[in-house]
């Protein structure tokens, strides 16, 4: 059980292939509003958020990128690793319009938890999407299940 309230900094890992055609917003609003996978985030904590992508197939980028990250944070900010807090796109981690969960999503965790970081899953999370995956249906356009 990660302690969100411990935490300063948070990272959100989007899918490279996908945010070559989504700008990210229902993520931010998710996080902004605390609904979906950021629902366990206190409200009243201001956090420092990034926003980066895995960097593509196989997201191998993902352990590079979140090592210099830490190692600024560390250095500028006295911010160490158990103040941040990284958190996978829904497009990665559930089945959703862009299409199945990402292939390499263990290989991503696997990496991250060698930076030595904590990493949770899911961001937005629609209604209509958690009822597309129930009934295995997937014709609508954009995010985690918006029209
Ligand atoms: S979860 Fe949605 S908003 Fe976030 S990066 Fe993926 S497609 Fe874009
Ligand atoms: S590794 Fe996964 S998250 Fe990254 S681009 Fe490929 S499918 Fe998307």
């Amino acid at each position: 059980m990660i302690d969100l309230a411990s935490k300063d900094y948070v990272v959100i890992v989007q899918c490279h292939i996908v945010k070559e055609r989504c700008p990210g917003y229902f993520c931010e609003q998710a996080f902004h509003e605390r609904t979906g996978g950021f629902a366990g985030y206190p409200a009243d904590k201001a956090y420092r958020s990034l926003y980066i992508t895995c960097g593509g197939c196989c997201g191998r980028a993902v352990q590079r990128k979140l090592t210099s990250l830490t190692r600024q944070l560390e250095k500028r900010e006295g911010i160490g690793k158990d103040r941040i807090v990284v958190q996978l796109s829904s497009c990665m981690t559930k089945d959703n319009f862009h299409g199945p969960p990402c292939p390499h999503l263990d290989y991503i965790k696997t990496l991250i938890a060698r930076v030595g970081l904590d990493v949770r899953e899911d961001t937005r999370i629609s209604d209509l999407a958690e009822k597309r995956r129930t009934d295995g249906v997937w014709q609508g356009k954009g995010c985690d299940g918006e029209t």
